[in-house]
C-alpha cells in the first residue's frame, strides 16, 4: 500500500457520484440479473469455472509504482510479478477466463479505468493485487548497495480488504475469507496493525479476526466494481525480512495456490 494510493483512496468518495448511473448490461443474462437485484439483495451467481470471469488487477502503474521496497524496488513490479504467476495458476486450474489487467496512466485516473474495464466486461470477480509498505513517519533509514534506504520492520503480513459499498459485498467477503483461510492455514500470519489506534486514518474496522480481513470502504477498486471485489495486500515489501521473502518464488507460488485453493472452494458454494 503506498502513499499516492491512499491519497488517491481518500479521494474516493467526492468520484463516486460520476460513477452510479452507468448500469449497461448488455445481454439478456445481465439484464435479468438487474431485474433480480432490484427486487433482492444480489443472488449467488453460478461458477462455471472456464466462464467465470476474474480480474488480477495490477495495484498501480508503470508510471505511478506504488511504494518504493526496503531495496528500492517498485511495489509496481512485485504486483506485476505476482499477478502474472496467479492468471497463470488459475488459468491452469479450469479459470479459462482469467485476465490480467494492467492499467496505465497516473494514479486517480487509473482507478476509474479499473473500475471501468472490470464493469464493462461484467466481470464475477476482481483481485487487487498490492503489496504493502507503512506510513511514511515509521520510516527508519539504512543503506543498502551505497545507497540511501528507508525500511520499517516492526510489521509484516499478508491483509485482505473489502468495502461494504460492493453491491456483492457479502460474496466478497466470502472470497476474502477463503484466501484468508488458505494463507493463515500454510502457515503466513495477517498483518495486525491496520487495527491499531497508531494507524490513525490508515486504520481499519477488522471483519474477520481469524484471517485478516479488513473494511475499507472508500477505495474507488473495491466500492465502485459490480462484481465482487477484495484487495490483497500479499506482504510487506518495506520490512527487509519479508521483503526477500515476496521476491522468492516459494513465497510466490504459496500464495498463487492459495487463491486458486480459495477460488475453487468460492465457486463450489455459487
Ligand atoms: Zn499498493
Amino acid at each position: 500500500m503506498s502513499i499516492s494510493w491512499r491519497i488517491t483512496a481518500a479521494i474516493a468518495v467526492a468520484l463516486i457520484p460520476l460513477l452510479v448511473s452507468s448500469a449497461d448490461h448488455g445481454d439478456a443474462a445481465g439484464a435479468r440479473r438487474s431485474a433480480r437485484a432490484k427486487l433482492k439483495p444480489p443472488a449467488p451467481e453460478t461458477c462455471e469455472p472456464r466462464k467465470f470471469k476474474i480480474i488480477l488487477d495490477v495495484g498501480h502503474t508503470s508510471e505511478s509504482q506504488g511504494a518504493t521496497s526496503a531495496r528500492n524496488d517498485v511495489e509496481f513490479g512485485f504486483n506485476l510479478h505476482l499477478a502474472r504467476l496467479i492468471g497463470e495458476r488459475l488459468t491452469s486450474a479450469g479459470f479459462a477466463a482469467t485476465r490480467v489487467l494492467v492499467t496505465e496512466g497516473k494514479a486517480r485516473a487509473s482507478l476509474l479505468k479499473r473500475v471501468g474495464t472490470a464493469n464493462a466486461a461484467h466481470a464475477d470477480l476482481f483481485l487487487s493485487i498490492h503489496h504493502d509498505s507503512v506510513p511514511d513517519k515509521m520510516l527508519e533509514e539504512w543503506e543498502f548497495e551505497g545507497a540511501s534506504s528507508h525500511f520499517s520492520d516492526r510489521f509484516s503480513g499478508h491483509s485482505l480488504f473489502v468495502s461494504e459499498r460492493n453491491p456483492r459485498f457479502g460474496a466478497s467477503l466470502a472470497f476474502a475469507r477463503l484466501l484468508g483461510r488458505e494463507l493463515k492455514e500454510k502457515g503466513l500470519q495477517y498483518a495486525t496493525q491496520y487495527s491499531l489506534p497508531l494507524m490513525g486514518r490508515y486504520r481499519h474496522p477488522l471483519l474477520d479476526k481469524d484471517v485478516g480481513v479488513y473494511r475499507y470502504d472508500a477505495l474507488v477498486v473495491l466500492s465502485q466494481t459490480r462484481s465482487a471485489a477484495v484487495l490483497l495486500e500479499a506482504g510487506s515489501i518495506i520490512n527487509r525480512d519479508e521483503e526477500m521473502a515476496m521476491n522468492s518464488p516459494e513465497r510466490q507460488e504459496l500464495i498463487a495456490t492459495a487463491v486458486v485453493t480459495a477460488m475453487r472452494a468460492y465457486c463450489e458454494k455459487r
